[in-house]
């Protein structure tokens, strides 16, 4: 990225933070920020009788993941370009009129594709990305909507949490971005309410993974979404062990040029005794927890 480039979009960012700083002061008062080094106790929110939903959203090969409890709903990513509009879709469908965040877990489009439409669709209180710029038009367009509906952005750090609703969303990674390695700064979000908790990891990779332990992280949740896919660049067996889920569910299309997930990593979750939904055989995966416990709903069985 030219210097050009680079200082007009941190123009345009800091332009938008600006105009947005109300919003913002009111939004950092809900954060609580951990220290460096220090691994903050996993908080469960207090049961309020009500289930927090996770819907695995089939968007082919990307990530689409919406995470609910009531009228508050968290979408993390929303698959490729031309995934937006069926995105936008299911959420009405499902009752969304707003969502209190909207997380893109790094600029690649098969992630933030579909995000510009879901923008402009909702109401969105907040939206939450890493710190690192991206050339790309659909990088882009995700600014362009930020901007023109002035939508608060937060740039969080591993450690940061948030508590929306019921629930509580814990940024887990990454512990260090770098431009060129836009995976590796996917944001890692673990949400937990008083019934369960799932780890949404975006695309981030071995190194990623290996920075997040050695910074003693509180990996531990229920449900993982496999990192990037199932890939074998990611889900070491260091990581899915610290992990240590009862279920995985992997975001990816069918027949995709990449081979994920592969073979190593499903026979790696096998082993470990977790239970795989895929969203290329199990369409849209439907996980809820509540007092009953934890239930999976796949639109379909492969
Ligand atoms: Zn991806």
């Amino acid at each position: 990225m030219s210097a050009r480039k680079r200082s007009a979009v941190t123009k345009r960012m800091i332009k938008q933070l600006t105009s947005a700083a109300i919003v913002i002061v009111a939004l950092a008062a809900a954060w609580i920020f951990g220290g460096e080094g220090f691994a903050p106790a996993v908080q469960t929110p207090e049961a309020s009788g009500q289930a927090m939903t996770v819907r695995f959203i089939d968007v082919g090969q990307g990530a689409s993941t919406l995470v609910s409890m009531g009228d508050t709903h968290i979408l993390i990513d929303a698959g490729e370009n031309d995934q937006g509009e069926k995105v936008v879709e299911q959420l009405k469908a499902w009752g969304v009129t707003r969502l209190a965040l909207a997380v893109g877990t790094h600029p690649h489009s098969d992630h933030i594709g579909g995000m510009d439409d879901v923008l402009e669709a909702f109401e969105v209180d907040a939206y939450m990305m890493p710190e690192v710029a991206h050339t790309s038009q659909t990088y882009e367009s995700v600014l362009q909507v930020l901007e023109e509906k002035q939508i608060p952005v937060t740039y969080p750090e591993a450690g940061d949490s948030l508590t929306l609703g019921g629930m509580r969303l814990t940024v887990l990674g990454p512990e260090q971005v770098e431009e060129d390695d836009l995976n590796n700064c996917s944001l890692v979000s673990r949400v937990d309410s008083a019934y369960g908790s799932v780890l949404i990891p975006g695309d981030c990779e071995e190194p990623s993974e290996a920075a997040m332990l050695k910074g003693n992280r509180p990996l531990k949740a229920d449900v993982l979404q496999l990192a990037h896919h199932g890939s074998n660049t990611s889900n070491s067996e260091a990581f899915l062990k610290a992990v240590d889920p009862q279920w995985v569910v992997i975001p990816v299309g069918e027949d995709n040029s990449y081979g994920h997930p592969h073979d190593e990593v499903l026979q790696r979750v096998e082993r470990l005794g977790y239970k795989a939904y895929r969203t290329d055989w199990n369409g849209t995966v439907t996980c809820v927890m509540d007092e009953k416990g934890i239930a999976f709903y796949p639109e379909k069985e492969p």
